[in-house]
């Protein structure tokens, strides 16, 4: 048999529901839409009693999810399944992969008919994120519905979601190339969940909460030695040496590492990482 032919047998196994429809949608079972589309690569893994969803390459996508919060961590990407979950967006910075996905988040919204969202953007580029949404809506002939808001460093923001978890949002400052913020989320004053963003390693330092939140998400551009950390620094970001430096300090549950360079692929970073921290920072590294 020809490998033509071969390859053709591959896909005749496949049960096809229309037609046309070449790749069948996965589906979200817990969805109040019931069969739904999954538009967009992430991952999911649950930590303790909440699930923390997202995708993060550096200059590819990075957006996260805690649906248990309602909460969103940046929106370089928005997968159409995570609409539902995502009430308050916290945008660590204007770069194109952690903003890119904003329009379709707000349209989504409102197709499905959702609440507006609240989106939070750090104080110095309010102005401009608001004209890029108008024009937006100038080249789509809409007009949706939301809340943007301005955040600074020290702002606390406090909300309760539809289970009753009644929670309170942080900004921490953090060193980029354009303005930028962390944020840590504490419930019953515990902090929880803490955001890096993009940054230079010295805001962990000049923010000790990033240390003791029970779930850290922050980033480690460089997994290898292939970069220096003068040239990762440059552009404002995190090294692997940086972290071996503070690794006592680290007193976090779970370690989420992300937002590697897409120059490499992922199981190559996989293997320098489980080079560089052989015992996985007492096992609580996870490379996302
Ligand atoms: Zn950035």
């Amino acid at each position: 048999m020809s490998s033509f032919l071969l390859a053709f047998n591959f896909i005749t196994d496949v049960k096809f529901s229309e037609p046309f429809l070449l790749h069948p949608y996965s589906q979200t079972e817990n969805s109040i839409f019931g069969q739904i589309m999954r538009d967009i690569f992430y991952r999911t893994k649950q930590l303790d009693d909440l699930t923390l969803r997202g995708s993060s390459r550096a200059s590819v996508q990075s957006f996260w999810n805690i649906p248990e919060y309602e909460i969103g961590f940046d929106i370089g990407a928005h997968p159409w399944d995570l609409t539902s979950s995502i009430r308050h967006l916290f945008i660590s910075h204007t770069h194109r992969d952690h903003i890119g996905g904003l329009y379709q988040f707000i349209a989504r919204r409102q197709k499905l008919n959702l609440l507006p969202p609240r989106i939070f953007v750090p104080a110095p580029m309010l102005s401009r994120v608001q004209k890029f949404l108008e024009i937006w809506q100038e080249l789509d002939n809409s007009s949706f519905k939301f809340t943007l808001l301005p955040i600074i460093a020290g702002e606390r923001i406090s909300w309760e979601t539809g289970e009753g978890r009644i929670l309170e949002l942080e900004a921490l400052t953090t060193r980029h190339r354009v303005p930028s913020l962390g944020y840590v989320v504490r419930e019953n004053g515990i902090p929880r969940v803490a955001y890096s963003g993009d940054t230079l390693p010295e805001a962990l330092d000049e923010n000790p909460v990033f240390y003791h939140a029970n779930i850290l998400i922050m980033e480690m551009t460089s997994a290898n030695g292939l970069y220096s950390p003068e040239s990762i620094h440059f552009f404002g970001h995190t090294h692997f040496q940086d972290i071996l430096d503070r690794k006592e300090f680290f007193g976090n549950r779970h370690i989420v590492l992300s937002h590697f360079t897409c120059r490499q692929s992922m199981n190559l970073l996989c293997r320098h990482v489980a080079k560089v921290f052989p015992d996985r920072l007492k096992g609580r590294l996870i490379v996302w």
